[in-house]
């Protein structure tokens, strides 16, 4: 915008201040950061509701701040004071939706153009993510770039994927992959299930996990996933071997134990060799990847060899045999990181519940915003 010759205002939001003024959370603390990144001044507007006097006095080529959005509570758009629930909540709702369409309808009074850039925010229904977006047309509104790479990255693996198509989905829940593991169903070749949330799936069918990390009363649908893989010739690959811990620790004594006959007492903590060697297979074979969660506990040194090991593979794939991979949603990202191999995918998204909801075949507010 800076380089076309425009005037640039930014709005942002930092931690959860749920409507309330909070000095430790204000923007002006980046307004130096922002500007050396710029290369240019940038002003600061305490109120973003009432910055008129500051949009006023931007000339092209300067660029303004906008404080705190989630200072106002509009921003989110959820009622404050009122338990959900309760006979006001309903009218409170309402209330505050008119207060928040109010809200973003006076931020995009600031500006002729609109560009979303928050990936990390798109899952979001906010004011200054999605509603503003109401009062922009089509041609006065846009994704940023990091938003298009993201788009671009999920359009490669959900709608556009080459085949074989593998997802290595890990992490501690069952629970809060759910929706991702259902959807991938209908698209993947290879499904790699590891890390804590494949116990569960190793003790619904019957097999003895010691006190490895597992949701009991997620077992039928662990059932469900089991069937339905099944049905739709999809390879679901679980874990056949796991290093195992009696405690919870980094310097806890290891032993590897068949993934269905671990005792009592001890726990799984890492993918063992021979779960790895399957999945290299699997990962050196495929021309779409998608990576989401940890197949250890990675966090521990000594239980973060599986997770290297996937994080090499999905590298070598993708440097060696031209396949197209994104790692996405929260751990596997701090994953790729921590093992230096982030620039040897092919995309590390920036957005953990995001990416997650759209891998799970939801709409995102923040771009169905702009597309429509
Ligand atoms: P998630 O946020 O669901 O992707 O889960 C990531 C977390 O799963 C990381 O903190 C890992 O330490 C944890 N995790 C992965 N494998 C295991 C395991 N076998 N036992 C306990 N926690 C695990």
């Amino acid at each position: 915008v800076l380089a076309d010759g425009g005037a640039l205002i930014m709005m942002s939001h930092m931690g959860k201040p749920k409507g309330k003024v909070k000095p430790e959370l204000s923007l002006s603390q980046i307004v130096k950061n922002v500007s050396d990144a710029l290369g240019v001044p940038v002003m600061f507007a305490k109120d973003a509701a009432n910055a008129e006097a500051e949009v006023a006095a931007l000339n092209p080529g300067e660029a303004l701040l906008l404080e705190n959005l989630r200072f106002h509570a509009e921003e989110e758009g959820k009622p404050v004071g009122v338990e959900k629930g309760t006979p006001e909540y309903d009218a409170a709702k309402k209330e505050m939706k008119t207060r928040q369409a109010d809200f973003a309808k006076k931020l995009a009074s600031y500006a002729d153009v609109y560009v979303n850039d928050a990936f990390g925010t798109a899952h979001r229904k906010h004011a200054s993510t999605a509603v503003i977006a109401d009062y922009f047309d089509a041609d006065h509104k846009m994704l940023g770039f990091l938003m298009e790479k993201e788009v671009t990255a999920i359009n490669n693996v959900l709608k556009n994927a080459q085949h074989p198509f593998t997802a290595i989905i890990g992490g501690s829940k069952v629970s809060s992959k759910l929706g991702v593991i259902k959807n991938l169903l209908d698209k993947v070749d290879n499904l790699i299930i590891g890390g804590g949330m494949g116990f569960t799936f190793i003790k619904a069918q019957g097999g003895k996990i010691g006190m490895s990390l597992h949701e009991d009363d997620l077992m039928p649908e662990a059932l469900n996933v089991i069937k339905a893989a099944k049905e739709k010739g999809v390879n679901l690959s679980l874990s056949t071997a796991t290093i195992c811990a009696q405690q919870f620790s980094n310097d806890a004594d290891r032993k590897e134990f068949p993934i269905d006959q671990i005792p009592d007492g001890w726990e799984g903590m890492d993918a063992a060799p021979e779960s790895l060697e399957a999945w290299k297979k699997i990962i050196l074979g495929s021309k779409t990847i998608l990576w989401n969660g940890p197949v250890g506990v990675f966090e521990f040194d000594n239980f973060a060899h599986g997770t290297g090991e996937i994080a090499k593979y999905v590298a070598e794939a993708t440097q060696n045999n031209g396949a197209f991979s994104l790692v996405g949603g929260g751990d596997s990202v701090a994953a790729v990181n921590k093992f230096g191999l982030a620039d040897k995918v092919s995309y590390v998204s920036t957005g953990g519940g995001a990416m997650l909801e759209a891998i799970e075949g939801k709409v995102l507010p923040g771009v169905a915003a702009i597309e429509k």
